[in-house]
């Protein structure tokens, strides 16, 4: 297998942390984004440790300009980006009758437009090299909907449209758009789920536990991989079988 770079966004914490560490055991160099350069450091000191190459650049995937300027900074310093993992996200929750519009313009900002802006950025570089692997990390929430996430879930669904349309417009470049749709994983973004709440999901889902960031990670590496080079445009469902 040949080493290759990847970006990984929000690889600070949870889901993208376990995809930045995947890629780096399979042997490929990670450059790890986010807005928190400190717990940034913390995930890269790990990859190092681990024996793996591992780099840091602080983005806010709510900021065009920001994306803009590091990830072409990123490509250009270490030549081109070959595999691009869209994982950075952020949930506003609340009622769609009362949701203010910055809340609704945050998480599609963030998860959907920072996704594609960061596309944008990656796209030349693989053209050229006519090699190329997008995975974004989409939701079971964008695929089936969910009371009091309006916002998250367009973005999520979003990301799907965007990924099957990309695999229809670069797949002659030899590059792969895929998503991954997690379930409910045990990360930051669900700590705050109350203990009911908690339980309701794991008894609806047929694995009968939580996901972890390893069984999502462990799916992105495959996608990423020279193995996956004849699937595109494709939606992979880590989420215990709770949405089938
Ligand atoms: P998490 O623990 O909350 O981590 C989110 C990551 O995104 C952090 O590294 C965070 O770093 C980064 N991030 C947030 N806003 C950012 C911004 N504006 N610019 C750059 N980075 C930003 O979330 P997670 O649970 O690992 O989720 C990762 C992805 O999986 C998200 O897209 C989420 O929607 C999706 N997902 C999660 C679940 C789940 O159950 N956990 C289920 C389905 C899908 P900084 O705060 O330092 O920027």
């Amino acid at each position: 297998m040949s080493k290759r770079t990847a970006l990984v966004t929000g690889a600070s914490r949870g889901i993208g942390k376990a995809c930045a560490q995947t890629l780096a055991s399979a042997g490929h160099r990670v450059i790890l984004a986010a807005r928190s350069v400190e717990r940034l450091e913390e995930t890269a000191s790990l990859i190092r440790d681990a024996g793996g190459e591992a780099f840091v650049t602080a983005i806010d995937l709510a900021s065009h300009g920001s994306i803009a300027s590091n990830v072409s900074t990123a490509a250009k310093e270490f030549g081109r980006i070959d595999i691009l993992v869209n994982n950075a996200g952020i949930t506003k929750d609340g009622l769609a009758v009362r949701m203010k519009p910055e809340d609704w313009r945050s998480v599609l900002e963030t998860n959907l437009s920072g996704s594609f802006f960061a596309i944008q950025q990656v796209l030349p570089g693989m053209m050229r090299e006519r090699w190329g692997r997008i995975v974004n990390i989409s939701s079971v929430v964008g695929e089936m909907g969910n009371a009091g996430q309006a916002n998250y879930a367009a973005s999520k669904a979003g990301l799907i449209g965007l990924t099957k349309s990309l695999a229809r417009e670069i797949g002659s470049r030899n590059i792969t758009v895929n998503a991954v749709s997690p379930g409910f994983i045990e990360t930051d973004m669900t700590r705050d789920m109350s203990a009911d709440l908690r339980q309701k999901m794991i008894d609806q889902t047929p694995l009968k536990r939580m996901g972890t960031p390893e069984d999502v990670a462990a799916a992105v590496r495959f996608l990423a991989s020279d193995e996956a080079s004849f699937i595109t445009g494709h939606v992979l469902e880590v989420n215990g079988g709770i949405y089938m």
